[in-house]
């Protein structure tokens, strides 16, 4: 099979890998030639954010713990305040895809620069992607402002985090390199790390929620994790972030777990459309079916299997069927009402992927 024609368009991030390298931090803010910049987290991890910073001593001009899941308008605008207040002329996002978020929809308004700091496996450092709750509906886009010029992965800043949010984040990760496979704007260099990324991922996270304070599987799953932030950031996703923002929004589903329970289910029903796709997971994964793969992966390590559990009411199925059939996105495959309702049906109950 010859190579198909493909476009790609690398984002000028700069990483910074391996265990430790948040001592880089001040050196890096420097390089960008900050001197004040706005420190943003969520409140849970206030204390730690102020200690990872620390070390930048009177280049920190605030501490604003006030991040919160999926970026409610007010909690931006608030943000957006505290920026102005201190005279920031950066960021540094220091927690996962919340604190990344918050900083972003900063960065979109002000235009500041972002240093990212990430310590779950979400991917959204890596992303030009944001976006923003208001009066319950949450939109996304792109924009070049808001992607991170600096992100230091440390694995020692994962150590901490329990096994079932990193489970959870893990799997949210996975499935920008699942969708990334069988995106129309796939290349081949992307499908590589995506491939890698899995691999990556699903070879660290039994041992990481085995023993979430072992270095070496945190290396590894944070390594997957950045791989599957790039995916993200280069290719158009499909079906599966389509029900996921569809469930997260109307029936307000925990995040990462909402993408943890679809996955194998989406997965199956693109097989069909993404053979490519499927021979480069079962590479991945060791098997030669991968959404049966992932849906026995999740169950190892203990996260929910059905929309049920998660809180989802299944009187809501006809609702997300109707704002995702028809399609309207990009997927490999049509998305069409009766495959839909088996997929969603298995989903809702918590039944192997059929
Ligand atoms: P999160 O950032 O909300 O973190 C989950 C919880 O874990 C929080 O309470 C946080 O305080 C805590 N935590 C984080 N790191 C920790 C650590 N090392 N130790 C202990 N506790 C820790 O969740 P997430 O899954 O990282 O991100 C989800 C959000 O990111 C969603 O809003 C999602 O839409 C967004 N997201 C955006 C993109 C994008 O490209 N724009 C990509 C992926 C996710």
């Amino acid at each position: 099979m010859g190579t198909p024609r493909f476009v790609y368009q690398p984002l000028p991030v700069r990483v910074v890998f391996g265990e430790g390298v948040l001592g880089d931090l001040p050196a890096e803010v420097d390089a960008l030639g900050l001197s004040r910049v706005l420190v943003v987290s969520t409140p849970g991890r206030r204390a730690d954010a102020e200690r990872a910073a620390a070390p930048l001593g009177d280049r920190v001009a605030g501490v604003h713990p006030g991040a919160v899941t999926h970026v409610p308008a007010e909690v931006a605008a608030e943000a957006c305040g505290a920026a102005a207040s201190a005279r920031a002329d950066g960021l540094v996002s220091f927690g996962g895809g919340s604190a990344v978020g918050l900083a972003k929809a900063v960065a979109r308004e002000t235009g500041l620069p972002i240093v990212a700091v990430p310590t779950t496996y979400a991917g959204s450092e890596m992303t030009p992607v944001w976006g923003m709750t208001a009066d319950g509906v949450k939109r996304t886009g792109r924009d070049r402002r808001v992607l991170a010029r600096t992100v230091l992965y440390d694995p020692s800043l994962t150590l901490g985090l329990p096994p079932a949010v990193s489970a959870a984040s893990a799997m949210n990760a996975m499935a920008h390199a699942v969708e990334c496979l069988y995106a129309p704007d796939a290349s081949p260099i992307v499908s590589l790390m995506a491939e890698e990324a899995v691999r990556a991922l699903a070879g660290a996270l039994p041992e990481v929620v085995r023993n979430p304070g072992g270095l070496p599987a945190r290396t590894r799953a944070l390594y997957g994790a950045w791989l599957c932030g790039t995916c993200l950031s280069a290719t158009t996703m499909g079906l599966h972030h389509k029900l996921c923002h569809i469930l997260g929004g109307s029936l307000n589903l925990p995040h990462a777990e909402t993408h943890s329970v679809l996955l194998p289910h989406v997965l199956a029903y693109n097989r069909p459309a993404a053979p490519d796709a499927v021979r480069a997971l079962g590479r991945a994964l060791g098997r030669d079916d991968p959404a049966r793969a992932l849906w026995d992966l999740s169950g190892s390590l203990g996260l929910p299997r059905s929309l049920g559990a998660l809180g989802a009411d299944a009187g809501h199925l006809n609702e997300v069927v109707a704002q995702a059939a028809g399609g309207g996105f990009a997927n490999p495959r049509p998305v069409e009402e009766a495959g839909l309702r088996v997929l969603l049906g298995n989903a809702w109950e918590g039944r192997p992927p059929a």
